[in-house]
C-alpha cells in the first residue's frame, strides 16, 4: 500500500481531469475510422477511374491524380489514431492496414496489376512508421504519467498532496457540494525526529498515512474522507458527503482517536497526538484560499492555546488573534535585531519657528513595507513589549539630541517621546531613562515625555509621583491626545504638565462648524488658564493654521508644515 496512490476514486478523477491526462473523446475515434474508410474508398475509386477527367478551376484534371490526396488523408487518419488513442488506435490502425494486404497481394502477384505495387509497399512502410510512432509515444506517455503522479502525490507516504487537495476542492465547489477542510499538525514530531532519527520519523509519517487511509476506507453513508499530506508533519482531511456539521466533529474525533492508538516501530512504542483545525465550505467561506487560511488559523490557535483540547473550529475572532501573534513575532524580531527605528515629526511655534520633534516608533515588515504604529503599538502594550519600544525610541531620540548639540551646543530643541502609562508606572522606568541621559551626557531639559490623559483616571496618585520625579529631573511633560479621554478639570488642575496636545480629531472638525471651532478655542483657553502651553496635532492645511493663530494656539504639529522624517533628514532640517 505504502507507495501507492490513495483515496481511490477521487484521486483517479483528479488525474483524469489534469490536462496532461485528458483523453481524446470516443466520437473522435469513430470519426477517424470512418474518415479513413472513406479516404481509402476514394483512393480505390480514383485509381480505378484514373482516365476520367474532372474540371477544376477551368483545368481538366485526371481522376488518378486524386488517388495520392485520398491516400495521404488515410495516412493522416492512421497517424491521428495512433497518437490520440494510443494502444486502441494502434491496434485499429494495424487491423485497417493489414486487411488491405490480401487485396494488394492478389492484385500484385495474381492479377499482375503493377499499379498496386506502390500501395503494397506504402502499406508496409506505414505499418513500420506507426509502430515507431506508437513505441515512442508510449515512452513519452509513461513519463507524463510519472510526472502527473508526482505533481499530485507525496513521495514518502503515497498520499495526495496539497495540489491534489486544491483540485478536489475546486471540484466540490464547482458541484456546490459542502465539505469540511481539516488542517492537521502532529504534536512534538520534531522531538521524535531529533531523538530517534529521520528514518524513524519517516516511519511514523507513513504509519499515520496508513492508519488514516485505512480508516477513510471504512466511511459509510456516502461520507468520504480524502487524506492528504501537505508538508513535513502536516496533513489535511477533506470530508464530504455529510449532511450535518456535527458529523464532521465526530469524524475528526475518530481520526484523532485512531492516531492516538499505540504505534510500535522497531520495538519502540510511540503515542502520537495531533492538533486539528476545521473549516467548512460554504459555511465559513466560498474561496478555496480563504478556506486553507481559516483551517490553518484554527490549527495555529488550538496549538497556541496548548492544553488537552486538540480540535478547533474556525471562528472569525481567530484571525485577529493570529494577526496579533504574527505582529508580536515581528515586533520581537525587530527589537532583538535593532530593526525598530524612529522618525521625527517637527513641531513649530505659530510663527513657523522650529520648537522640536516628536519621536515616533517605526517598524518594517520583511518585504520592506512599513507596519503602522497603530498596529504594533497596541500589540506592544498587550504583550508588555512596549517598555522595550519606548526605551529604544528614547535612546534613539537622545542619540539624535547629542548629534544636534554637537553641532549647536546652545540649541534649545525639544524632543517629545511617547511613554506608555503602564511603562511609566514601573519602578525601573526612571533608572532606565536616567541611564540613557547619563550615557549620552544630555541635559533632561531637552526631553519631553508624552503621556495620554488616561493616566489621570487610572492611577492619579502614582502618576503624580512619577511626574514630579520627571519634572524634578528637569524634563517636560505633555498630555497627549487631549480631549479624547475623560479628564475632568479638577484632575487637570492638579496635573503638573507643561503642554496640552489637542487631538487631531478636533482639529479635523474645527473648520467645519462654528461650534467645533469654539470647542478648540475653549481647550486653548483652559490650557492657558491652567498655565499649559497648547499644541495642535494633525494640522493639515493653512486655513487650520489661520484659525489656530486667531484662537491663540501656541504650537503646530502636522503634515502642513512637516511630516515624520528620518533622523538624518531631521538633522539636515535643523541646520538648514
Ligand atoms: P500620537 O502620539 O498621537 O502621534 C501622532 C500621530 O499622528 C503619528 O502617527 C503621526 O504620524 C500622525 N500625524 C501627525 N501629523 C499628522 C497629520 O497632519 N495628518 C495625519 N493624518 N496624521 C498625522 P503614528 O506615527 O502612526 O503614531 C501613531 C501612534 O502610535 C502615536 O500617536 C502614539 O500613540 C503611538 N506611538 C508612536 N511611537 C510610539 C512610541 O515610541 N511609544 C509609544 N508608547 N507609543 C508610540
Ligand atoms: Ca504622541
Ligand atoms: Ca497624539
Amino acid at each position: 500500500m505504502g507507495d501507492q496512490l490513495r483515496s481511490g476514486k477521487q484521486i483517479d478523477k483528479i488525474l483524469r481531469d489534469l490536462s496532461l491526462k485528458k483523453e481524446a473523446p470516443k466520437s473522435g475515434y469513430i470519426l477517424l475510422v470512418l474518415l479513413y474508410i472513406l479516404a481509402m474508398a476514394g483512393t480505390v475509386f480514383a485509381s480505378r477511374n484514373g482516365s476520367r477527367m474532372i474540371s477544376l478551376f477551368e483545368n481538366q484534371i485526371p481522376f488518378s491524380a486524386f488517388a495520392g490526396v485520398f491516400s495521404s488523408l488515410a495516412n493522416i487518419c492512421i497517424i491521428c489514431l495512433v497518437v490520440l488513442y494510443r494502444k486502441v488506435g494502434f491496434s485499429t490502425s494495424l487491423i485497417l492496414l493489414c486487411t488491405q494486404f490480401p487485396m494488394l497481394v492478389v492484385n500484385v502477384f495474381i492479377r499482375h496489376n503493377a499499379s498496386s505495387f506502390p500501395g503494397f509497399f506504402m502499406n508496409i512502410l506505414t505499418i513500420v512508421a506507426i509502430t515507431l510512432i506508437y513505441l515512442n509515444h508510449r515512452k513519452i506517455y509513461k513519463y507524463q504519467q510519472v510526472l502527473k503522479e508526482q505533481a499530485i502525490k507525496d513521495r514518502l507516504t503515497g498520499l495526495p498532496n496539497r495540489f491534489a487537495c486544491t483540485e478536489l476542492m475546486n471540484d466540490l465547489v464547482k458541484n456546490d457540494e459542502k465539505f469540511a477542510l481539516v488542517s492537521v499538525d502532529l504534536n512534538d514530531f520534531k522531538s521524535i525526529n531529533d531523538t530517534m532519527g529521520h528514518d524513524t520519523g519517516n516511519e511514523v509519517l507513513k504509519a499515520v498515512a496508513d492508519r488514516w487511509t485505512a480508516l477513510s476506507d471504512t466511511m459509510q453513508d456516502g461520507i468520504s474522507v480524502f487524506v492528504a499530506r501537505i508538508s513535513a508533519d502536516e496533513y489535511m482531511l477533506i470530508i464530504s458527503g455529510y449532511s450535518l456539521s456535527d458529523e464532521v466533529d465526530k469524524i475528526v474525533l475518530r481520526f484523532k482517536n485512531e492516531l492516538e492508538k499505540k504505534l510500535t516501530i522497531d520495538g519502540c512504542d510511540y503515542f502520537i497526538t495531533a492538533c486539528f483545525g476545521i473549516t467548512e465550505y460554504p459555511r465559513d467561506d466560498n474561496n478555496i484560499d480563504s478556506l486553507f487560511l481559516f483551517a490553518d488559523a484554527a490549527l495555529h490557535e488550538v496549538k497556541r492555546l496548548g492544553g488537552i483540547n486538540y480540535i478547533m473550529r474556525f471562528k472569525p475572532d481567530i484571525l485577529n488573534t493570529e494577526k496579533l501573534v504574527e505582529t508580536e513575532r515581528k515586533l520581537r524580531y525587530a527589537l532583538d535585531n535593532k530593526k525598530l527605528f524612529f522618525n521625527l515629526q517637527p513641531q513649530f511655534d505659530i510663527n513657523h519657528k522650529l520648537r522640536g520633534f516628536e519621536a515616533l516608533a517605526r517598524m518594517r515588515d520583511s518585504d520592506g513595507t512599513y507596519i503602522s504604529p497603530s498596529e504594533f503599538i497596541p500589540v506592544a502594550e498587550k504583550t508588555g513589549l512596549i517598555d522595550r519600544v519606548d526605551i529604544r525610541v528614547f535612546e534613539l531620540a537622545v542619540q539624535f539630541l547629542s548629534d544636534v548639540l554637537r553641532g549647536d551646543k546652545d540649541s534649545d530643541l525639544i524632543i517629545s517621546c511617547n511613554v506608555s502609562v503602564k511603562h511609566l508606572m514601573k519602578n525601573s522606568f526612571m533608572d532606565e531613562i536616567k541611564g540613557i541621559l547619563v550615557k549620552y551626557q544630555i541635559p533632561a531639559s531637552h526631553i519631553e515625555v508624552e503621556i495620554t490623559e488616561s493616566i489621570m483616571i487610572d492611577s492619579m496618585d502614582k502618576a503624580l509621583e512619577r511626574i514630579d520625579e520627571l519634572k524634578g529631573m528637569g524634563m517636560k511633560v505633555a498630555i497627549d491626545d487631549f480631549g479624547t479621554g475623560y479628564s475632568s478639570l479638577s484632575y487637570l488642575n492638579s496635573f503638573p504638565s507643561d503642554l496640552l496636545k489637542i487631538d487631531k480629531s478636533f482639529i479635523d472638525l474645527m473648520n467645519t462648524s462654528e461650534s467645533s471651532k469654539q470647542y478648540v478655542a475653549a481647550i486653548v483657553t483652559i490650557g492657558h488658564v491652567l498655565n499649559f502651553s497648547v499644541i495642535s496635532e494633525g494640522v493639515e492645511d493653512e486655513s487650520q493654521i489661520e484659525t489656530l493663530r486667531k484662537i491663540g494656539c501656541d504650537y503646530i504639529q502636522g503634515y502642513v508644515w512637516g511630516r515624520p522624517m528620518s533622523a538624518d533628514d531631521a538633522l539636515e532640517f535643523v541646520f538648514s
